[in-house]
């Protein structure tokens, strides 16, 4: 059982806090996933509760032990790093092995646990490479190995996807995913890029400026986010505002349709504008609309016929409307 208690944690540099009386319990075999812009306090958060930074104040738990003045060594975490953080003299089988080789476990149990490590991570064939023979998400394959046969509670990880391509990191984040259900294991995963907290996370907790701005599944904070910030960092393309005096009304783009495309609406909104810009992205296509006040975007599926200098007609629900 390794559930992770946040009690009323503080953190500061000096005279600049950066954390100030924040609470979060992550849940035993949990994907909790933090997400926020640079600077926000993702890594300070995930490097207190590796031990890498002290907790200035408040109370930090794994499992039923409170971990504020262990070691990193002593907390059974273990962490996985956007940069690899592996050992180029060493080959795969011993960057792997070596925390177990540190600890003194007897060879043959070593063994085991490496070959049953390497085939989770499909490394088998690769134990006697040294890491400049290997890709960018093979290397990190090796790090995620090393992390798994150390059997911690609890793993971190911190933006590991970051430097990959792309393509790369979206099949990386299959394999985290499918590494989730294998271990069964509580997770704690640290990214600026909202595509992997949706995909990845049982639930997503927002950061902005050190304070938490929502907790929630990936459908919840999609569909019912707190607050403007919550609503504008989750969801590609960003959702539209248009902005009134006193409040904000927000709408995603795939809320807004042509007239005479639209599903069956409670509350029909029309809206007339002019077409700015189409962008053809194959499965879907985005307009860009000024229609007077605002300039928003519309989604749609396929590829579009609309170009840029039309005049078209909108319609939206109001059911599907966010006001901030
Ligand atoms: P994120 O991971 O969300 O990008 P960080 O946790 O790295 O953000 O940083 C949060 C804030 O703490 C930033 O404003 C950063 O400048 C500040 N900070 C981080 N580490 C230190 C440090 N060692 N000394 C002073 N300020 C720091």
């Amino acid at each position: 059982m390794a559930n992770v208690k946040l009690s009323n944690i503080s953190k500061s540099y000096g005279d600049t806090k950066v954390i100030e009386n924040l609470d979060l319990e992550v849940s035993d075999n949990e994907f909790l996933v933090l997400v926020g812009p640079s600077g926000c306090g993702k890594s300070t958060l995930l490097r207190m509760i590796a031990g890498l930074e002290g907790v200035t104040d408040g109370e930090l738990s794994i499992g039923d032990r409170v971990v504020n003045n262990l070691e990193p060594k002593d907390r059974n975490i273990a962490m996985v790093f956007q940069n690899y953080a592996l050992y180029p003299h060493m080959n795969v089988y011993k960057n792997i092995s070596f925390g177990l080789r540190a600890q003194k476990m007897p060879k043959d149990d070593i063994d085991k646990k490496v070959r049953e490590g390497a085939e989770i991570l499909e490394l088998t064939e690769l134990l006697e490479r040294k890491p400049a023979e290997l890709s960018g998400g093979q290397r990190q394959r090796v790090s995620m190995g090393r992390a798994i046969v150390r059997d911690p509670d609890v793993f971190l990880f911190d933006e590991p996807l970051s430097n990959l391509d792309a393509k790369l990191r979206s099949s990386m984040r299959i394999e985290i995913k499918k590494l989730h259900e294998t271990v069964k294991k509580t997770i704690i995963y640290v990214t600026h890029d909202q595509v992997e907290a949706m995909t990845l996370a049982d639930r997503i907790v927002i950061l902005k400026d050190g304070e938490i701005q929502q907790i929630g599944t990936p459908m919840e904070v999609y569909k019912k986010p707190a607050n403007k910030f919550v609503a504008s960092f989750i969801g590609s393309p960003e959702m539209n505002f248009m902005e009134y005096p006193d409040f904000s009304l927000g709408i995603r783009p795939e809320d807004i349709y042509i007239s005479g495309t639209e599903p069956t609406m409670k509350r029909p909104q029309k809206l007339d504008g002019d077409v700015i810009l189409v962008e053809t992205l194959g499965a879907e296509s985005l307009i860009r609309v000024n229609s007077g006040n605002h300039d928003l975007t519309v989604k749609v599926n396929g590829i579009t016929k609309v170009k840029t200098g039309d005049n078209i007609s909108l319609v939206f629900d109001k059911e599907e409307m966010h006001k901030f």
